[in-house]
């Protein structure tokens, strides 16, 4: 089973689940902050990490399932709307 990242607004979880194979990290880490975390982990588990991204025990890379900003979105609607 690969392992797997989910994120929560929980305070309270665990960091690393062995049965699951999920690691928990809090929502609103950034990603750099995020894969910081998660490649730690990783490691300590004793997975090869790669010099960018997080990398499962078989050599998949490890999806964080961060959200993409839609902020950008926002803002040209707001300056639209004043022009
Ligand atoms: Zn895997």
């Amino acid at each position: 089973m690969c392992i797997r990242v989910r994120r929560t607004t929980s305070t309270s979880y665990t960091l690393y689940d062995d049965i699951e194979r999920l690691i928990t990290i809090p929502a609103a880490l950034p990603r750099v902050a995020a894969y910081t975390v998660v490649r730690a982990i990783l490691d300590e588990l004793a997975a090869p990490q790669p010099a960018f991204g997080a990398r499962c025990f078989c050599g998949d890379p490890v999806r964080l399932g961060l959200h993409i900003p839609q902020q950008r979105e926002t803002e040209k609607m707001v300056m639209n709307r004043g022009a």
